[in-house]
């Protein structure tokens, strides 16, 4: 029976941040080192892996010293600190004294206060704060405004216009990942070999890496010949390199860079060739960690689309739609990415050519009479002959010349493209064929000042950056992010933070296992080379089955970072799809991880033996189909001792409750190698609310785990008595309890006894709930502090007008939220127990827990929150959960963005509700000058501070109709969804704020 640890651990101190990010370096680090050259056999490729890992592996344990030495000097230096403070007094004031060891103790944390906020460049709150939102109608480009220009312009620097060809192919949303690729990709990518070699000043750019690795396992030496010609000739540009165009809003940053590492290792693996440009023309809305990310992997340029219509407007205006993204924390151009925001509604001709879209739909010559597609503004293209060459010429350059008006430069990029283009081979000629004789008229007519032709987006930014050096300027510098966007009206794309909730948890779960796995894999074959002295494995150890699993599970990781795969955005089959890909990466994994542990804890190593069928090992949960939550395994006890192996996969040492189900209500638990006696206590495992079963019990105990480790314990049946069981209390007003245990106490609470507010309490905070609900109303903490903090479900519904809520849009009701009523008052059960007590409300709808730790440190201080939902039985419903509390935040709250970084939001009046909720990939906070309130989250969900105290996030949404964004379908796949949170309250006044570093600015989260 094996356990690994709680993977989700509190960001709590600096320290810790430090630690988090430094491993998550190494691991990058080690990928690097994987970008060398390769051969082609996979069994070759598998043995190079091995011994490159192995590599790796020593330069881990090299960096993890260097670790250890910073954390040690860390942790001396906030001792300093504290020890300054206290000799000061402990007064409010900070010396300048200590700010200064602060800032100099914690590299790559920044206060917020050490940030002068919009000095240089833009700042994109500030844009929100001037915008009207007024949305008027522009005329022709109907959400801007008229352009003008003077013909003679660009008499002294001619227009100079990159025709960008691109297929954007979504890797699963109306089809699966393999069914597009049958039906369509494969079909683009053949001929593009084919139409580009025809002519060499044909061009194209690709972005999704898992497409086109596909395609190339299938093609011949001969056609990989002509696509390697093809990218060194620059016909062909590979850009962002990712495996996928991912999401930005609801990934986390260690999937994000497994993505982006998985497409830029395969590059450089089969092509020997680097990306320098980004592409993300899909993704609903745009976070700077992404921007980050491609800046770190060295890339120069990028491309973004879905941003709100009202600031891309206001960006034209200003002539700042492009720009060099800076990080909000950051002083120095140091991470700045050179950034080309699109002007218009889409990413389609009709609306890249220029503002028209009229008149652009005119220039897709997909859309020729006869063909399938045809444009909705009733004006079809015509072929380009001699007659009407010039006609023609002069009114896609009037458009080119407005849409040029919008940029500082006369450089002019015109992406030439949509979703799944250039399948059939026609396609290719029509739109090469027309355009080039468009281009020859432009060439044979000087007087117009233009040069257009086929491009990549390289061609078009080293223009680009020609013309700006030469004119001796740059770009201005903006910082933000492009959340919550919106395309048209008040269609706020706020819904996908929260769309298919069951999956954003399953992507974390995923995400960690895989993470645990990599790390235990790679310290077991460094203690294999160890162990025979030769650097060989050992013989019976699957080493290369176990690398193939788990380079599958960083693909399925990978491939569900797409924007309609995390999003929730992709029609029920597809969604089935990715599951079962997620879930059986997940059983695979755990198949890699039982035998690396098998083989580290083998004393004498000669005795391994792998059988698949028969593991040495069993995990202590079983996880049965794609869209099951794990249910725990029972234990079965006897006077021998049961081994239980824990393993910590953090480089920190943690103090972690390890749980497990047994089938007594009596055990005994070990440290196996020193024979200590663990803390522990047996709780009910629950049959129905009210009803424990006698068969099953679940044991917990406080686990020490030093870093990296596997620790064994062992667990034996005890004599009756002997461990500390729960004790328990239920409460529910109205209805008689029947009440069923024969293993515990439990009592029911009556007369004046079930009217006074419920109490839990542990050394660091005490909190009251009321007696009706259950539900959390206030919190104290050691030092004095008291907040209210009222725990609330509540209902959303959709409007009633036409345009209703989906899985990629928020339309609530001009009601708003209803507070969640139940006819039938919830059961509110109580435990006390001396490694945990908690308060659990069974509702109909839901099941809600609040659980206090009995521990020190911060596991001890904040309170974990677990929800269990189910809203099947409802129609056009949201469920959400808010805190409401007395914290005096004003309209700012702060929310993090792909638990990188957190960000700054404004509640704002002048926009609707749906426009004020933002993704929360792992937490949110409200702060006054007293204290702070913190919601850290283990899964991706909308989030919104709607009024001054408040925080609250969506939990699940059931949505009968589609909302006209091309899906076709609503959402109505819901299950018994898991979400679970840890809330906890931080004293601001005087020395707490020493114990508690700030969070505002700091480049860490979460695992
Ligand atoms: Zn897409």
């Amino acid at each position: 029976m094996m356990k690994r640890s709680r993977l989700m651990s509190l960001l709590v101190g600096g320290v810790f941040c430090v630690a988090v990010m430094s491993l998550y370096r190494m691991l990058e680090l080690m990928q690097r080192a994987e970008l060398q050259q390769h051969r082609e056999k996979p069994a070759e490729q598998v043995d190079q892996g091995l011994s490159r890992l192995q590599q790796k592996i020593d330069r881990l344990e090299h960096l993890l010293n260097d670790n250890n030495r910073m954390v040690a000097t860390l942790r001396d230096s906030l001792l300093h600190r504290k020890a300054s403070w206290e000799k000061g007094g402990g007064g409010v004031n900070v010396s300048s004294d200590s700010a200064h060891s602060r800032a100099n103790a914690l590299p790559g944390c920044r206060l917020a206060e050490e940030m002068k906020d919009g000095t240089d460049g833009v700042q994109l709150l500030d844009v929100y704060d001037l915008l009207p939102f007024d949305n008027p109608d522009g005329g022709a480009w109907k959400q801007g405004f008229e352009i003008s220009y003077h013909d003679n312009q660009w008499a002294n620097q001619p227009l100079e216009v990159f025709l960008v060809p691109h297929s954007h192919n979504d890797p699963g949303w109306l089809k699966t990942f393999d069914g597009y690729y049958q039906d369509q990709t494969r079909h683009i990518l053949d001929n593009m070999l084919v139409r580009l070699s025809e002519d060499s000043r044909r061009k194209m750019i690709w972005a999704e890496i898992s497409y086109f690795s596909k395609w190339w396992n299938e093609i011949d030496e001969q056609k990989r010949e002509m696509v390697k010609r093809l990218l060194g000739a620059g016909q062909l540009e590979l850009v962002t390199g990712g495996w996928v165009m991912a999401d930005e809003a609801n990934s986390h940053y260690f999937a994000l860079l497994d993505q982006l590492m998985e497409g830029h290792q395969w590059m450089q693996r089969h092509l020997g060739v680097r990306p320098s440009s980004g592409w993300a023309i899909d993704p609903f809305g745009h976070s700077p960690s992404m921007s980050y990310l491609l800046k770190g992997a060295g890339l120069r340029d990028m491309v973004i689309q879905r941003v709100h219509y009202a600031v891309k407007k206001h960006f034209a205006r200003q002539q700042t739609l492009e720009f060099l993204w800076r990080q909000s924390w950051d002083s120095s151009p140091r991470s700045d990415i050179t950034c080309h925001m699109m002007p218009f509604y889409s990413y389609d001709v009709p609306h890249t050519c220029g503002p028209n879209p009229a008149v652009c739909c005119q220039f897709d010559f997909h859309r020729l009479p006869g063909r399938r597609v045809m444009c909705p503004w009733k004006i079809p293209p015509q072929p380009i002959t001699e007659q009407n060459v010039q006609e023609r010429a002069l009114l896609l350059l009037d458009q080119y010349r407005q849409k040029s008006r919008l940029f500082s430069s006369p450089v002019l990029l015109v992406p030439l493209g949509d979703d799944f283009r250039f399948v059939e081979s026609s396609e290719w000629d029509v739109q090469f064929s027309n355009y080039q004789k468009l281009f020859d008229y432009f060439d044979q007519h000087p007087e117009l000042h233009v040069k257009a032709r086929f491009g990549t987006l390289s061609d078009y930014f080293l223009a680009l950056h020609q013309h700006l050096s030469a004119a001796g300027t740059t770009l201005p510098t903006l910082r933000g992010d492009f959340f919550t966007y919106a395309d048209r009206d008040d269609h706020y794309w706020s819904g996908y933070f929260t769309s298919r909730p069951f999956y954003k948890r399953l992507d974390r779960t995923l995400e960690a296992t895989l993470r645990a796995t990599e790390i235990l894999f790679s310290l077991t074959l460094a203690e294999m080379r160890r162990f025979h002295g030769d650097g060989h494995l050992v013989a019976d150890f699957p080493a290369r089955d176990h690398f193939l699993h788990l380079t599958a599970a960083r693909r399925n990781l990978a491939l569900f970072q797409h924007h309609d795969a995390v999003t929730g955005t992709a029609r029920d089959p597809v969604v089935v799809d990715y599951g079962t890909r997620l879930f059986h990466s997940i059983l695979n994994l755990r198949q890699v991880l039982q035998s690396s542990a098998h083989w580290l804890l083998l004393l004498d190593k000669s005795q391994y033996h792998h059988d698949q069928l028969k593991p040495f090992m069993q995990m202590d949960d079983v996880i049965a189909a794609q869209d099951s939550l794990p249910q725990k395994t029972t234990l079965t006890l006897t006077d021998e001792p049961r081994s239980l192996i824990v393993f910590n996969p953090t480089e920190q040492l943690r103090t972690s409750v390890v749980s497990v189900v047994i089938d007594s209500p009596d055990a005994h638990v070990v440290d196996a190698e020193t024979g200590r006696p663990m803390a522990a206590q047996i709780s009910a495992v629950w049959a129905e609310p009210s009803k424990a079963s006698t068969e099953a019990f679940q044991l917990d105990f406080v686990a020490q785990l030093p870093p990296l480790s596997l620790v064994i314990y062992h667990v034996t049946r005890a004599s009756v008595g002997s461990a500390q069981r729960v004790q328990y209390t239920f409460n529910r007003h109205g209805n008689p309890l029947t009440l069923k245990s024969e293993h515990f106490q439990v009592s029911s609470l009556e007369g004046p006894e079930a009217d006074a507010p419920l109490s839990l309490s542990n050394k660091h905070v005490q909190i009251w709930s009321s007696p009706e609900s259950g539900l959390l109303q206030k919190l104290r903490l050691q030092s004095g502090l008291v907040r209210q903090v009222q725990v609330q479900f509540l209902w959303y519904g959709t409007t009633s007008s036409r345009d209703k809520s989906g899985a990629y849009l928020f339309m609530p009701g001009p009601e708003g939220a209803q507070l969640y009523s139940s006819s039938e008052p919830p059961l509110v059960r109580v435990s006390r127990g001396p490694i945990f007590s908690d308060i659990t409300s069974c509702f109909r709808h839901f099941t809600h827990r609040v659980r206090l730790y009995h521990l020190d440190g911060h596991a001890g201080r904040s309170l974990e929150i677990s929800n269990m939902v189910d809203i099947r039985s409802e129609i056009n419903r949201e469920l959400s959960m808010r805190l409401v509390s007395n914290v005096a935040n004003g309209n700012r709250f702060y929310s993090d963005l792909n638990g990188f970084q957190m960000q700054q939001r404004r509640t704002l009046a002048k926009l609707p509700l749906q426009a004020n909720f933002y993704p929360m990939s792992s937490s949110a906070f409200v702060q006054d000058s007293v204290s702070r309130m913190s919601l850290l989250s283990a899964q991706s969900q909308a989030v919104a501070a709607l009024r001054p105290g408040e925080l609250e996030v969506v939990l699940d949404r059931r949505l009968q109709q589609d909302d006209n964004r091309g899906l076709g379908q609503g959402v109505t796949d819901n299950k018994l969804t898991a979400s679970l949170y840890q809330l906890l309250l931080e004293d601001r006044r005087g020395g707490a704020q020493l114990e508690e570093p700030q969070l505002n600015t700091c480049r860490c989260s979460p695992t």
